[in-house]
């Protein structure tokens, strides 16, 4: 091959496709937190704020995070927890408090509420606090960009309003993705997103009609209450 021809044959090849930047989502002032709901009648209640039980880490062991005045908080090195429970498709609701540290990016109040153990719901403190926007809170960690920045800052409780749909299978094989609509503190952050598998750190790579729900230890303490929720 003549240095002429590899001269045209390098030209001739098309740009490499550049994914499109992503645009941090608008800044959306929630109404104020009012006093906390307790769970509907029809509810399964993973987390009622007097105990881990019902909790373990990702290897079976008794979960390490802290059970105080209602809440439970990541403790950092712990490990993730996961609950004993499994469900399918689910309205799922957590509470969520991001703690008052300092740190940048993602390295304040990082943890994730993962469905299935498997698709992340970002949880960090976005609050006056850039990353990259497929990483900021309420994020499907690395696939959906929350529609809005719905944070309130650090030290407050917080709310994210999910209602999932389990991937389908049909004769072993995925026939849809699954699906979250995810509200953050009252506020429309994903609208139906269609999640084209785990996200990272998920417990597998299969997916699965049913999976627990994983709260994730990220090295920050993050504070939960009030989680639960409903089969569809
Ligand atoms: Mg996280």
């Amino acid at each position: 091959m003549t240095l002429l021809t590899l001269t045209v044959l390098v030209l001739a090849q098309p740009p490499a496709a550049k994914a499109p930047e992503l645009k941090a989502p608008p800044v959306v002032t929630p109404g104020a937190m009012g006093a906390m709901q307790p769970p509907p009648s029809d509810a399964v209640v993973l987390f009622d704020g007097s105990s881990l039980s019902g909790w373990a880490t990702r290897d079976g062991k008794p979960a390490g995070w802290k059970v105080a005045d209602g809440t439970m908080t990541c403790q950092p090195k712990t490990g993730d927890i996961v609950s004993s429970k499994t469900f399918g498709s689910a309205q799922i609701h957590v509470e969520f408090m991001t703690p008052v540290e300092q740190g940048e990016g993602q390295d304040r109040g990082n943890s994730g509420v993962y469905i299935h153990g498997r698709y992340e719901v970002q949880v960090l403190d976005s609050f006056k606090n850039e990353t990259y926007p497929d990483g900021q809170c309420g994020a499907i960690y690395k696939q959906h960009v929350p529609l809005a920045n719905a944070c309130r800052p650090q030290g407050q409780w917080q709310t994210y309003d999910i209602i999932f749909h389990a991937a389908t299978f049909e004769g072993g094989r995925k026939a849809n993705n699954a699906r979250a609509t995810v509200l953050h503190n009252g506020v429309l952050i994903q609208d139906n997103a269609e999640i084209t598998g785990p996200t990272g750190g998920a417990i597998g790579q299969d997916e699965t009609p049913t999976g627990p729900l994983l709260l994730q230890e990220h090295g920050h303490a993050v504070r939960y209450r009030n989680v639960w929720y409903r089969p569809l």
